[in-house]
């Protein structure tokens, strides 16, 4: 069965063909709508708040979108003040079969997109995809998938932690095929990203640390100051045979 955007999208390549790609884009652009015929435009459908200075953007690509594996990042292009603005982002989700994809961006002190898409950016605005990238995928970072049990460290920094939700919901999806640790650091416990759903999916097969920085209100379980080798080969085991 073909769907709504699938037939839209028909009709604006026949209409391309007779009145010019150019012409039918920009009207389509003005109109706010996301299909194209050479672009992959997405619609803001959900905006959740994940901490002070960070949101999660749920995105409903077009049909031209090729779709994602989990830890890898795309090109996002965001028009402010009439000027098109492109920054790389992880995705925070592992691929769904929903069509909704989700970016989480936390704002630099005077950046121009991560301010504006915290502070302004608007449900239903319509934003640009580019081309997907990276290597960080469990194909790449987890050779040793089919082996008895492996083990991978992950270690993720404020927004970097990004891509490490994507490969950790992939790896639940598929039952936890590998023991997993993930290491998140944040100068405070209010600016950890994900926290409680971090929390939530632990179990014996995924352990949740959070570093933080030294004078933090520490909980139970937290460490605090430089990460060492030392910390690392406490939580993940023998590090010669654990992907990190
Ligand atoms: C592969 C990849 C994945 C990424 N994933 C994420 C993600 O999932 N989430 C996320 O939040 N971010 C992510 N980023 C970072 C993101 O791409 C942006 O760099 C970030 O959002 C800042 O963009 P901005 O437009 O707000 O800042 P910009 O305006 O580009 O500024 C960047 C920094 O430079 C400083 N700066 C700007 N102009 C000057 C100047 N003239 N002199 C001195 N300093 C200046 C700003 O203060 C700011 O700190 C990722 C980056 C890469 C490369």
């Amino acid at each position: 069965m073909r769907t709504n955007s699938q037939l839209s999208n028909k009709v604006v390549r026949g209409l391309s063909r007779i009145l010019g790609q150019e012409f039918v884009n920009f009207w389509l652009e003005q109109a706010g709508s996301t299909v194209s015929t050479d672009r992959c435009l997405a619609e803001v459908v959900r905006i959740d708040r994940e901490t002070a200075d960070a949101v999660s953007l749920w995105l409903r690509p077009n049909d031209l979108f090729k779709g994602f594996e989990a830890g890898q990042h795309v090109n996002l292009s965001v028009t402010i003040d009439s000027v098109v603005h492109t920054r790389s982002y992880s995705f925070s989700s592992a691929p769904s079969t929903n069509g909704l994809v989700r970016l989480t961006i936390k704002q630099t002190a005077t950046g121009v997109v991560s301010r504006y898409v915290v502070n302004q950016l608007a449900l239903g605005t319509v934003l640009e995809l580019g081309d997907v990238f990276g290597d960080m995928t469990l194909a790449h970072t987890q050779p040793n998938l089919h082996s008895q049990r492996p083990t991978m460290l992950l270690l993720a920094a404020g927004s970097g932690v990004t891509p490490m939700i994507s490969l950790i919901e992939e790896l639940e999806a598929k039952g936890w095929p590998a023991d997993v640790t993930l290491m998140s650091w944040a100068r405070n416990p209010e600016d950890v990203l994900f926290d409680a759903a971090l929390k939530a999916k632990t179990n014996k097969h995924f352990k949740y640390v959070r570093l933080l920085e030294n004078g933090a209100n520490l909980a139970e379980g937290d460490l605090a100051g430089r990460p060492s080798a030392e910390q690392f080969a406490a939580l993940a085991g023998t590090l010669e045979t654990t992907d990190v």
